[in-house]
């Protein structure tokens, strides 16, 4: 399409849905039209690519996160369309920057929702046939604000003005069925538009409607809410993405939810494939299912009793599910291992759990011949006091099962998954994570994308992320590295003009720009950085912090709203804020901003502009992590501990141009059975100053009452005596805050030359090439999914 084109069909698209002009028309009916255009553009495309995955062997993305982010830009980005449509939109003083104004889709929490959108992205980009299932959530994750320093809620309702990026596909309905209930699944599918390529993927999000029609009969006889009742149930089920990163609550509408799009995925599955070929014999050679965490496990047993329900004994339908399904172990930590109640899962299916029972006796069977240890194999199994182990099935059950980056792979193998991988070591695999460099570099950062573009010749770059190590002899090369410094520059400005608006904050360009944006979590310890701040702003008042370059400490993270440490942490880094914020003895030197709301187009904003990338998670919590990805391909030096992806960081660009500290897994092994924090507390004054502000009356945590969770004292206490079921000072944070601050000061040092400090930015981008998720996504079609 060029400019006349596209003008012509956006004026005609306009005038007939709103009956407005391309002038007056409300940033909405642009955007809506826009895409409107741009579906009818790719609409042949689009079903010759689905026919395409569909007549081959095919994998499924089966997720109940896809945090996809705005469309509009990058779908023009993918298709070479953005020039043309910005010239369409000025000829009439409209621009594409108005589009800003539209919300992000944000049917996920956070890191594996993205990560989904990402392999979505690389996966059409190369052509491989992967489709992604997962739900239509109507109200996605919350919207944030910050009001007194607290953390607020509101609804996201992404679809108020429409979702013309979808289109409903009603003859694919499924019907699911409940042991007290039965809905309606409803496909909206959504196109995963390709890089340089016809490809077009799809991403199938299931809507839950009621099965049956309004009940006019209740309605008649005055029984208002009775004929609503049935239709408020079905859609109950996908009202709302539940809000909690890393946690399970066990609650039973999630496991509703969880069986919701499974089942209606499997379902599609089968009836495409039994359409096309009349039988389901050899399903396993044309479909295979990556298990995105434990949240679709549920489609094991739900496979497995649909091919029963065929014909199939249970051993041929074990057999044929051991072959489709693969599984991605996303933590280590126990508060997100899902575990379901025995009579929960019995009671909300009992069909499938009347397989989930099978697949347990087939396990005791296979480990008896094995003549496993009795009280192992009871250990082991996908059923044990009273609980359905959802992690314990999946590994049972698959072909793979794999870590998402190096470290965290090893920790499954050697330590949380000892007894499976001594049993299936042929099944684990590690495919570390990575990110599309298409949306975090060519679409945020196309002032780096012209220089990488104008330096390598081409942009082959965005297809092929490994091109961007021919950057490196550069790396001395005083014009590059001034091109780059006044790149960042010009990134940094922009985000200051943005957080103005948005959150009325003043930040200064010519400041160092710390940065930690991902979900609010004690294991990420956003806490340590905030205590790192008021060590270092007493550290200057006293005089034995000198010559500081000024900094600027740029947080931007959600907590799930029943996390009431995590809110008191929001408040706390808050608070720090206006104390520091206010002392004129340190205002040319530090200051503390939280940004509202913290999404996928606010971290495409954050990451170009970023001197300093935070991932200071404790050793061995975080598995990977793709934040850290995302501020090492704009440039930012990594400040990080020897966790998840943070390792493979520094391996590829060097731990000289990175800034690592703190304890190693092997050494918190060694320390934390005899830890005692209160020994620190005792022998270090610079840590006991700043410890003491959290109980001094300092700072108003609001007034929760002092051993409550949310207040700073419980913050303070479960430091030094633990509380609820943590040991004390669990995240260790108080054992690396040494090792922390004097790293992050030796980078305040370095970063006064401004040269060198480029030079190690500049090598962080060169060797950025692994974290593409165009490298993850080939590693699972070829060594997974063998497509
Ligand atoms: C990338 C991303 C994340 C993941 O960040 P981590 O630092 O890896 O936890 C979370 N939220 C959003 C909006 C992101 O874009």
């Amino acid at each position: 399409m060029n400019t006349n084109d596209f003008r012509g069909a956006l004026e005609s698209e306009l005038s007939r849905s709103f009956g407005v002009t391309a002038e007056n028309a409300a940033v909405w009916q642009l955007h809506d039209s826009i895409s409107r255009v741009v579906m009818e553009n790719i609409s042949e495309q689009w079903k010759q690519s689905t026919e395409q995955h569909m007549s081959g062997r095919r994998a499924m993305y089966l997720s109940m996160e896809f945090l996809m982010g705005r469309a509009v830009y990058n779908n023009l980005l993918c298709l070479g369309l953005t020039e043309v449509v910005d010239e369409a939109l000025k000829v009439h003083g409209r621009s594409l920057a108005e589009l800003e104004d539209i919300e992000d889709a944000a049917l996920g929490n956070g890191g594996l929702g993205r990560l989904a959108a990402c392999f979505l992205d690389s996966a059409a980009a190369h052509d491989i046939p992967l489709d992604g299932y997962g739900i239509r959530y109507k109200y996605g994750l919350f919207k944030q604000s910050i009001v007194d320093g607290f953390q607020h809620e509101e609804a996201d309702n992404w679809t108020k003005y429409g979702d013309p990026w979808s289109v409903r596909r009603e003859e694919d309905a499924v019907e699911i069925t409940y042991g007290d209930q039965k809905v309606l699944a409803v496909p909206y599918d959504m196109p995963i538009i390709g890089y340089g390529t016809k490809n077009i993927g799809n991403l199938r999000l299931w809507q839950a409607e009621s099965a049956e029609d309004f009940d006019f009969a209740a309605f008649d006889s005055g029984d208002y809410d009775g004929a609503v009742k049935s239709q408020n149930d079905a859609e109950n089920i996908s009202k709302v993405l539940y809000p909690n990163d890393n946690t399970d609550k066990g609650k039973v509408l999630r496991l509703k939810q969880e069986y919701f799009f499974s089942a209606a995925s499997v379902t599609d599955a089968l009836r495409k494939h039994k359409a096309r070929f009349g039988t389901l014999d050899n399903l396993a050679d044309y479909v295979t299912i990556q298990l995105n965490d434990t949240h679709p496990v549920i489609a094991i047993p739900e496979l497995i009793r649909q091919l029963i329900a065929e014909g199939y004994t249970f051993d041929g339908a074990f057999g044929i599910a051991h072959k489709v399904f693969n599984y991605t172990n996303h933590t280590i930590m126990a508060e997100a291992l899902e575990k379901w109640d025995s009579k929960v899962v019995e009671k909300v299916l009992p069909e499938v759990y009347a397989v989930i029972l099978q697949i347990n006796e087939k396990f005791y069977a296979d480990m008896y011949a094995r003549r496993m240890d009795k009280a192992q194999i009871r250990e082991m199994a996908p059923i044990g006091d009273g609980k359905v182990k959802m992690a314990f099935m999946a590994i049972f059950v698959s072909s793979y099962v794999n870590g998402v980056a190096a470290i965290h792979t090893e920790i499954l193998k050697n330590d949380a998954l000892k007894e499976w991988y001594e049993i299936y070591p042929e099944r684990f695999q590690n495919k570390t994570n990575g990110i599309t460099q298409r949306r975090w570099l060519a679409l945020c950062n196309p002032e780096l994308s012209s220089l990488i573009t104008k330096l390598l010749g081409n942009a082959d770059w965005v297809k092929d992320l490994d091109e961007l190590k021919k950057l490196e002899k550069y790396a001395d090369d005083e014009n590059v590295l001034k091109e780059f410094m006044a790149i960042k520059e010009a990134k940094k400005h922009q985000l200051a003009e943005f957080v103005k608006v948005h959150d009325d904050k003043d930040i200064d360009p010519d400041w160092i720009f710390d940065i930690q944006i991902k979900r609010l979590h004690e294991y990420k310890r956003q806490f340590l950085n905030a205590l790192s701040i008021l060590y270092i702003y007493f550290g200057i008042k006293d005089g034995s912090i000198k010559d500081f370059t000024p900094t600027v400490f740029i947080f931007g993270a959600k907590s799930a709203p029943g996390y009431r440490r995590a809110k008191a942490i929001i408040k706390l880094i808050n608070e720090i804020g206006d104390f520091v914020n206010a002392d004129p003895e340190t205002a040319d030197k530090l200051k503390v901003v939280f940004v509202q709301n913290y999404n996928v187009s606010y971290a495409e904003k954050l990451v170009c502009a970023a001197d300093v990338s935070e991932q200071i998670s404790t050793a061995g919590t975080e598995a990977s992590g793709t934040g850290n990805m995302k501020l090492m391909l704009n440039g930012a030096v990594t400040l990080g501990t020897y966790d998840g992806a943070n390792v493979e960081i520094v391996e590829e660009a060097g731990e000289e141009n990175n800034y690592i500290f703190g304890a190693r897994v092997e050494e918190l092994a060694e320390i934390m059975p005899e830890y005692d924090p209160r020994e620190i507390l005792f022998k270090d004054e610079k840590i006991k100053r700043v410890l003491d502000k959290l109980i001094d009356g300092t700072f108003s945590d609001g007034g929760v009452p002092s051993d409550q969770e949310g207040s700073f004292r419980e913050l303070y206490k479960a430091l030094t005596d633990g509380a609820s079921w943590h040991v004390p000072d669990h995240y260790y944070v108080l054992g690396d805050i040494n090792s922390y601050v004097e790293t992050k000061l030796r980078l305040n040092a370095d970063y006064k030359d401004s040269l060198a400090f480029a030079r190690k930015c500049w090598l962080n981008i060169c060797n950025a090439g692994k974290f593409s998720s165009d490298r993850t996504i080939k590693d699972y079609a070829e060594n997974i999914w063998k497509i």
